[in-house]
């Protein structure tokens, strides 16, 4: 895929770059570049550009603006201490946004092209890309997405489709350290139903999380976690990480897929933790079986991961009318969570061959 490149005149300068990645925070900042390609029937993918960062003009008229066609992705570059840039299984990036395009009735951008444009972008702005001298787990944020862009208001796939990748430096995702995160359990609300489009990266199913999200902190909790659709028992996922459940006995459970996000930093910790010599179940949890493992003592430690955060140990959880405290333990957690930063960040050897060089 040919690629054109057009340099900001105006990127941002030195000592405000340096400002920008002392201190990120999360998706607040964005690289001088973004790159775009345009997609109709006739012509299949084209007019593949980096052009600098900025708006963009959608006819109001655009589909994804009333139909929400889109899908999304969210992936990570590291800068390693010897100033190499990496991607993590970027080519799982790649099939999961194969995947969801196939649910959202949206072009198939192949693999190999994903992956050259989330290169191209990293290389050209590379300089956003935050190294760690401190120890620390900085990182730059991608964000390839998507989206219906023909001018058409009528319920049928877009004619005209339009993918990007933005960038955005990220910092730690917790400030002052890893601490368990509160749950909320929502009785009321669900994400995704038999058919649905759970297993999809699309706004849709963010767009429908945010009322449960919102009535999360109203109780005081950070995280929403929600529950199969169909018998409202069975644990699925946060609004925006995967589950983990430890018992005593070492083993591992975290629910199977279907209805939640197949997550990355889930099926790597499937890898990662069966190395580490744990038994490791896809299968399904029930909400009491949360209940009375914490208060038994048969679940030792809860946690949950996704790229922005990597793993975080789950505290209390909450629902209308009671609470079940936090889990006894963190120690597998935090040990599975140093292992997967390690190799994101070039610190341990790479033995799955996950991590892709830019
Ligand atoms: N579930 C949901 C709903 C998410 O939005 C995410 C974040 N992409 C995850 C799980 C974790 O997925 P990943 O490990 O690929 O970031």
């Amino acid at each position: 895929m040919q690629i054109t490149t057009t340099l900001s005149a105006n990127p941002t300068d030195d000592a405000r770059l340096a400002e920008i990645l002392a201190n990120p925070g999360f998706g607040t900042h964005f690289s001088d570049h973004m790159l775009t390609i345009e997609w109709t029937p006739e012509k299949g993918w084209y007019d593949a550009r980096i052009t600098p960062y900025g708006p963009i003009t959608l006819d109001p008229a655009a589909a994804v603006l009333h139909y929400a066609q889109e899908t999304f992705e969210g992936m990570k570059a590291y800068r390693h201490d010897d100033e190499s840039l990496w991607l993590f299984r970027p080519e799982a990036n790649a099939e999961r946004m194969i995947r969801s395009s196939h649910r959202l009735a949206l072009p198939v951008l192949e693999r190999d092209d994903f992956i050259q444009a989330v290169e191209a972008l990293v290389e050209v702005d590379a300089r956003w890309v935050p190294g760690n001298p401190d120890g620390g787990e900085k990182s730059l944020y991608l964000r390839p997405f998507m989206f219906a862009s023909e001018k058409f208001l009528g319920v049928r796939p877009a004619q005209h489709v339009t993918f990007m990748v933005i960038a955005s430096p990220a910092g730690a995702y917790f400030k002052g350290g890893v601490k368990p995160v509160t749950l909320w359990l929502t009785e009321e609300y669900t994400r995704a139903g038999r058919g649905g489009m759970g297993a999809a990266k699309t706004g849709g199913n963010y767009a429908s999380s945010l009322v449960a999200q919102q009535e999360a902190y109203a109780q005081g909790c950070d995280q929403v976690v929600f529950l199969d659709a169909q018998e409202g028992t069975y644990v699925e996922e946060l609004g925006g990480m995967n589950m983990y459940f430890v018992f005593d006995d070492g083993s591992i459970v975290t629910p199977e897929t279907g209805t939640i996000l197949e997550g990355i930093t889930r099926s790597s910790i499937i890898e990662l933790a069966g190395k580490m010599g744990h038994h490791v179940t896809e299968r399904k949890i029930g909400i009491d079986e949360w209940r009375e493992g914490v208060a038994s003592g048969k679940i030792t430690e809860i946690f949950a991961c996704g790229t922005a955060a990597v793993v975080t140990p789950v505290g209390a959880l909450k629902w209308d009318g009671g609470e079940t405290a936090a889990p006894a333990s963190q120690d597998l957690t935090m040990r599975i969570r140093q292992a997967l930063v390690d190799v994101q960040l070039g610190r341990a050897e790479d033995t799955f061959g996950w991590m892709h060089r830019v």
